[in-house]
């Protein structure tokens, strides 16, 4: 039995004995009396309960354990998620340049006017820079871009945006980060990787050179039992890092087919997932983007119900991942794209289908796949078996790729 199922065996085992630490009365359904057991899912909070909050880091805020994810369409007028999520707790929101192609910020400054107090916002932003082209004089010049588009003048945590190479931790750019807070812009720095396999030396660099604040960085039921992801949350934790779970849902296309198949009585697939994930009390909160108000009731009733995953819904998920593995891509492009000649972008191709396919964003998964050179995205011509062999998910690459083209290039 390898180390990494034992881990994921201890953290199940943990999970179930620690808990969420979650320490909110037992609750029924919506209109129940608290001492009601659920007697299914609970798709609506209780009433007149707020989301449980936790420590973010070293930086002494509580942040609700969700955020709102903010990667879809605003309705500028009156955007009643965002409104129903903040009646309920939900205070803490997650934007970036780059989301809504790029009207993200624009389209959130109503709700903050609308909120009404600034200060009682956490508003959390990224920017993008590639790996080898990102300088801390780019960085700068978008952070005001973005405070004049949210029409703030700071914004409470900054992140440098997908980073995926450890030369954006370099000295410069925590000087870069230290700069901004002195002029007021920001106030707390960090980063976001979500993609690739290069999060664990990320963060570990993150906790080794100090200066990062917060990280925002993928973490689902299937990295649960990934050891050196653990050791590097450990790291991060240690070293008072706020730590924040992005893509927990880690879909698939064939997560509909999950959701049937799924059984518990207590919870949704969706709420059992971001239980998965709470259950690690180092993470201070999920960012989840919610599509709608029910959405936004579904996870709330999960972040707020003091019900526990059950060893039985763990091993669901745990089954689910190694099911769905295949068509799962982990970004690690360094394994596939050295098997192709030529500049074969195939991971980020596969990432603009999963936003396609999964979180209904095809009009921004088009646009970047459109961003691609022809050499790039010229799969037709390459053989990719030597790809395809190394992949450690199995995944059939040429069929994928082949797919993605279709949605992604019509
Ligand atoms: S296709 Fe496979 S090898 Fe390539 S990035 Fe995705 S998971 Fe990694």
């Amino acid at each position: 039995m390898s180390s990494g199922s034992i881990r994921r065996r201890e953290f199940i085992k943990g999970a179930m004995l620690t808990g969420a630490g979650l320490q909110l009365a037992e609750a029924g359904a919506q209109g129940q009396p608290a001492s009601s057991p659920p007697s299914g899912p609970m798709l609506t909070p209780p009433p007149d309960q707020k989301i449980p909050r936790r420590k973010l880091g070293k930086t002494g805020v509580d942040t609700p354990i969700l955020i709102m994810g903010c990667c879809q369409t605003l309705d500028a007028a009156y955007d009643k998620r965002l409104h129903r999520a903040y009646a309920i707790g939900v205070d803490h929101l997650d934007t970036a340049q780059m989301y809504a192609e790029g009207q993200s910020h624009k389209t959130l400054a109503p709700f903050i006017k609308q909120v009404g107090d600034r200060k009682k916002l956490f508003i959390g932003s990224k920017v993008f820079q590639k790996g080898e082209e990102g300088t801390p004089e780019a960085f700068k010049t978008n952070i005001d871009l973005c405070l004049k588009d949210l029409e703030t003048d700071y914004m409470d945590a900054f992140y440098m945006h997908i980073v995926q190479h450890p030369r954006l931790l370099d000295p410069e750019f925590v000087k870069m980060g230290e700069e901004l807070k002195k002029a007021g812009k920001i106030r707390f720095f960090g980063f976001s990787c979500h993609h690739g396999d290069s999060i664990p030396t990320l963060m570990n660099k993150a906790a080794a050179v100090g200066g990062f604040d917060v990280i925002m960085f993928r973490y689902s039921f299937r990295e649960c039992g990934d050891l050196e992801l653990n050791k590097a949350i450990d790291a991060c934790h240690k070293a008072g890092i706020g730590l924040i779970a992005i893509k927990t849902l880690a879909s698939v296309p064939d997560d509909q087919e999950q959701v049937k198949q799924f059984q518990s009585k207590n919870f949704t697939l969706i709420q059992a997932k971001l239980k998965a994930v709470w259950a690690d009390e180092r993470i201070a909160g999920i960012a989840s983007q919610m599509g709608n108000v029910q959405h936004v009731m579904e996870n709330a009733a999960a972040a707020i119900s003091p019900t526990q995953l059950s060893m039985e819904e763990f091993m669901q998920l745990h089954r689910f991942a190694g099911q769905s593995a295949h068509q799962h891509c982990k970004g690690c492009s360094g394994v596939c794209e050295s098997c192709v000649e030529g500049p074969l972008r195939i991971a980020d191709t596969l990432r603009y289908l999963m936003y396609a396919e999964c979180y209904e964003q095809r009009d921004m998964a088009r646009a970047l796949y459109a961003e691609l050179s022809e050499e790039e995205r010229r799969f037709d011509l390459a053989d990719l078996s030597a790809a395809q062999n190394a992949c450690p998910q199995g995944i059939d690459i040429a069929a994928r790729l082949a797919h993605a083209h279709s949605i992604l290039s019509a």
